[in-house]
């Protein structure tokens, strides 16, 4: 037997036996597996577990999704974090229902040319839903390939990735690339862990390249990132007889999400003058102080917000007028409970609502 045959035919029947039992696992459905791919993103499979099973409750079919209005899909969301994820999927899925039919492509050409579908999400889902032998690289593939081969070069450059990519290709088996590429990825989540490899437990060490030289920790190599940004914003809970005051955001960041009105704070810079001359633009004057209720920390993948959170209760003759006010509006407690609010709103929220 050839060391790719007995690699492949070792890692299989790992698999086979230590495999997760996990909901997407379950079906072929590429839809299903498109969605599970999306959450998984940056997220751990046990949070996803009770969001896709919900998700498939609701939206059962791509052509049940594609029918939905945004809002309700990211309400579904609501709580996984990064919600271009969703938007894009819900973008996407469109797009598949008018132009080809409701049917998912199995063409990688095709496929990466849908919002939020990019190398690794394709390999997936031709290699899982059609049994197509193509590559499903995400990051605990990308660190088990790296220690497989002993790749030096830094793993964030694309030569690297192509490379890995090549290699890759020269290991999944023809009869079964969806097995491969999922038992790949369950070794990076069970056995070559990110700091401590289990080396002694993995079904591939005889063939491990890193683990013959001894460098399988220090795999694999990337240049350094740059320091994640803290922003410190002033966050106002404003509440009138009418409901608290809230707007959807426009910016990338959490679009079309529901938030309350927050300023970036300068440093060292004062929150109580600076408060009162946001509010006079909304045409609310500052007649009491308004009262802290805490801080609020929230790290995204590329920065962290800090939020310094004050309540402000208005009497009816405070309420500006509707037109003074802008994006924002007054909603409702029920409302509040239908509206799409990222996590760190939500626990602004629930600072007056214990
Ligand atoms: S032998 Fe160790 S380093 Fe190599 S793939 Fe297995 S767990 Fe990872």
């Amino acid at each position: 037997m050839k060391v790719a045959e007995a690699l492949a035919s070792d890692l299989l029947s790992w698999y086979g036996k230590r495999k997760r039992s996990l909901p997407w696992r379950e079906t072929r459905d590429p839809y299903q597996i498109w969605v599970s791919e999306i959450m998984l993103q940056q997220t751990r499979v046990e949070t996803v577990i009770p969001y896709f099973e919900r998700f498939m409750e609701k939206f059962p079919t791509l052509h049940h999704l594609a029918a939905a209005e945004e809002a309700e899909v990211l309400k579904a969301w609501e709580g996984l974090g990064y919600y271009s994820r969703a938007r894009n999927l819900h973008q996407a899925v469109k797009e598949v229902e008018e132009r080809y039919g409701g049917v998912v492509p199995d063409e990688e050409e095709e496929l990466t040319r849908l919002p939020g579908i990019g190398p690794y999400t394709s390999g997936a889902i031709l290699s899982i839903a059609y049994g197509k032998k193509i590559p499903a690289i995400d990051g605990n593939v990308l660190r088990v390939a790296s220690r497989l081969f002993a790749i030096t070069e830094d793993v964030g450059r694309g030569s690297t990735r192509r490379k890995i990519k090549e290699l890759l290709l020269t290991i999944i088996p023809e009869e079964a690339p969806d097995q491969f590429n999922q038992a790949l990825m369950e070794i990076g989540a069970l056995v070559c862990l990110p700091k401590a490899p289990t080396c002694e437990e993995c079904p591939v060490r005889h063939y491990c390249e890193g683990k013959k030289k001894g460098i399988e920790s220090s795999l694999p190599r990337r240049k350094k990132v740059e320091k994640v940004k803290v922003e410190q914003r002033l966050t106002l809970l404003l509440y009138s007889p009418k409901g608290v005051l809230m707007r959807k955001r426009k910016e990338s960041l959490l679009h079309g999400m529901w938030e309350f009105p927050n300023w970036l704070l300068k440093k060292g810079e004062n929150p109580l003058p600076f408060l009162e001359k946001e509010l006079s633009l909304l045409g609310i004057p500052l007649h009491e102080i308004p009262r802290p209720m805490g801080e609020v920390h929230h790290v995204f993948s590329h920065m962290i917000w800090q939020l310094s959170v004050f309540l402000l209760m208005l009497e009816e003759g405070d309420v500006a007028r509707e037109d003074k006010l802008g994006d924002y509006c007054w909603v409702s407690k029920e409302r509040y409970h239908e509206l799409p609010v990222p996590i760190p709103f939500q626990r602004v929220y629930q600072l007056n609502d214990r």
